[in-house]
């Protein structure tokens, strides 16, 4: 994963802050929990302003280009101004490499957003 992903920054063609890149937003708060393969003890885990990121990463050692999208998520969300979405087991939209599975580690993810 592109390290630009790290550290609360985003990417919208650019290199920025969650906050500057939506002012609008006084809070969010992302809460997800993912069931599969080399899933770490520590979920469920919640992202805001600070640690947030355009893509969290699948655990599944053994997948590729996949993840959940969090930040198409989140943008939709603020453009329609939307202020709370509960997915339950979203399918990993990546494979495996071996002999190209798809794989089957899920997302179950909660976005909370208020807004100034
Ligand atoms: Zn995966």
């Amino acid at each position: 994963m592109n390290n630009n992903y790290q550290n609360g920054k985003l990417i919208f063609g650019h290199y920025d802050t969650f906050e500057n890149v939506f002012p609008q937003v006084r809070e969010i708060k992302v809460t997800v929990t993912e069931t599969g393969r080399n899933i770490s003890s520590s979920h469920p885990s919640i992202y805001n302003f600070r640690n947030f990121r355009e893509v969290i990463n699948c655990s599944n050692l053994a997948c590729i280009s996949g993840g959940l999208k969090i930040g198409n998520i989140v943008r939709e969300m603020i453009e329609n101004k939307e202020i709370f979405l509960e997915v339950n087991d979203y399918k990993c939209e990546g494979h495996e490499k071996q002999i190209n599975k798809i794989c089957w580690n899920f997302f179950s993810y909660k976005v909370e957003i208020s807004y100034k």
